[in-house]
């Protein structure tokens, strides 16, 4: 279980196969977020139609509405949003950092006000591992010490090895987690919810790389990442959070050598087309990003000539397809004309189609990537795609 088989590559970039307690993913693979247990405007039968193969949902936000002790008795997070595929939980780190509100940083854990009720919470490395196992996904990730993007050495330097010292104490608790699973003992300690309780069959913890935009940061962070265990994933955190893209794509050059090539990597929060296909370039396999459901409700829409913004009115009477490369549900039964009158009309019909759409995109170029490196002729599929895509859109 866990195991993640390389099939292919072409230069840097990899095709493989991650097998996970609740299924396979093919890598390259785009992971729709759940935000709060549900990918927004999608049922999971949707998500099937679409190809989704593993699926993301935020911790943080699962753990203030409706608590994981809910999950737990309503069968655990499989079961609560009944999706019986691969799921991984982030750890709400990124969550506790970046929304508004009160939050002071302890070497314990971290304070925050919940946006919910305003109350204040606290999360420790413990307790984010505690709630994602009870949660049960197939993937749960490290509580890391997200810095700002764009922070100086010092600031970076501090959130990094804050981060190194709580991945210590999510480890631990996580393995004493497993052990007392597999033991059949209830766990004494100050934890509500018993492991048996808990409907995972077995879970695996992942740690966060961060470091900035700090190269000789980012460098002893893998370093000591990789001395503290043996891991069956690595994520890549604290890129794409305002910094120029050109920084991201040199860091991930710059790190692709110097990762277990063993290990599936993935990319925290990146998700727009032209940013995926640079980040498989430089090696990375997996990625989640709310952008294609949150620019759906928007109406703006991923093609392969670029975004299209649906409200135009050069779309009032378009027969064509949204995409007419697409096989989604959205491209094969409704026309241009017909989408931009649902955003026109505000018709909730037309925040689902474009979702769908725009996630079924991503899943569609992952599995053309896919394609292209297994044919051992990704960098020429790649610029090809690029010169067609940045060609200008409508929008
Ligand atoms: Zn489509």
């Amino acid at each position: 279980m866990f195991d993640f088989t390389i099939e292919a590559t072409s230069g840097p970039a990899r095709a493989g196969r991650l097998a996970l307690p609740h299924g396979t993913v093919e890598t390259p693979a785009f992971l729709p977020v759940g935000t709060q247990g549900t990918v927004r405007a999608l049922s999971p039968r949707d998500l099937q139609a679409v190809g989704a193969e593993l699926v993301l949902a935020n911790t943080y936000h699962l753990h203030v509405r409706p608590g994981e002790a809910v999950v737990a008795k309503l069968g655990g997070l499989h079961r609560f949003m009944a999706w019986d595929r691969p799921l991984l939980t982030d750890a709400g780190g990124f969550q506790v950092f970046s929304l508004d509100g009160f939050r002071e940083v302890r070497e314990d854990g971290v304070e925050f006000q919940s946006h919910v009720d305003g109350g204040r919470r606290t999360l420790t490395p413990e307790r984010a591992v505690e709630i994602q196992w009870t949660l049960g996904a197939d993937i749960a990730m490290a509580f890391d010490h997200v810095a700002p993007g764009g922070a100086d050495v010092a600031t970076a330097r501090d959130a990094l090895d804050r981060t190194l010292r709580w991945l210590e104490r999510c480890a631990r608790r996580h393995r004493e987690l497993s052990d007392s699973r597999t033991a059949g003992r209830p766990d004494g300690k100050a934890f509500t919810v018993r492991p048996s309780d808990s409907p995972t069959v077995r879970q695996t913890l992942w740690p966060i790389l961060q470091g900035g935009a700090h190269l000789d940061l980012r460098a002893e962070g893998l370093r000591r990442i990789l001395e503290l265990g043996s891991w069956t994933g690595l994520a890549i955190g604290g890129l794409s959070v305002g910094e120029p893209k050109r920084v991201m794509y040199d860091m991930l050059e710059a790190l692709e050598p110097r990762l277990p090539g063993d290990l599936p990597r993935y990319l925290m929060g990146v998700g727009f087309p032209a940013d995926l296909v640079a980040a498989v370039e430089r090696g990375v396999d997996l990625f989640d990003c709310v952008a294609p459901t949150r620019h759906g409700r928007n109406g703006s829409a991923f093609t392969p000539d670029g975004p299209v913004n649906i409200r135009n009115a050069e779309h009032r009477e378009d027969p064509r397809p949204l995409d007419a490369t697409c096989d989604c549900e959205t491209c094969t039964t409704f026309s241009r004309g017909y989408l931009r009158h649902l955003f026109v009309a505000e018709e909730l019909l037309g925040l689902r189609l474009l979702s769908l759409h725009n996630v079924r995109f991503l899943i569609r170029l992952a599995a053309e990537m896919r394609a292209a490196i297994r044919a051992r002729d990704f960098p020429r599929w790649a610029d090809a795609w690029r010169r067609r895509y940045t060609q200008t859109g409508s929008a």
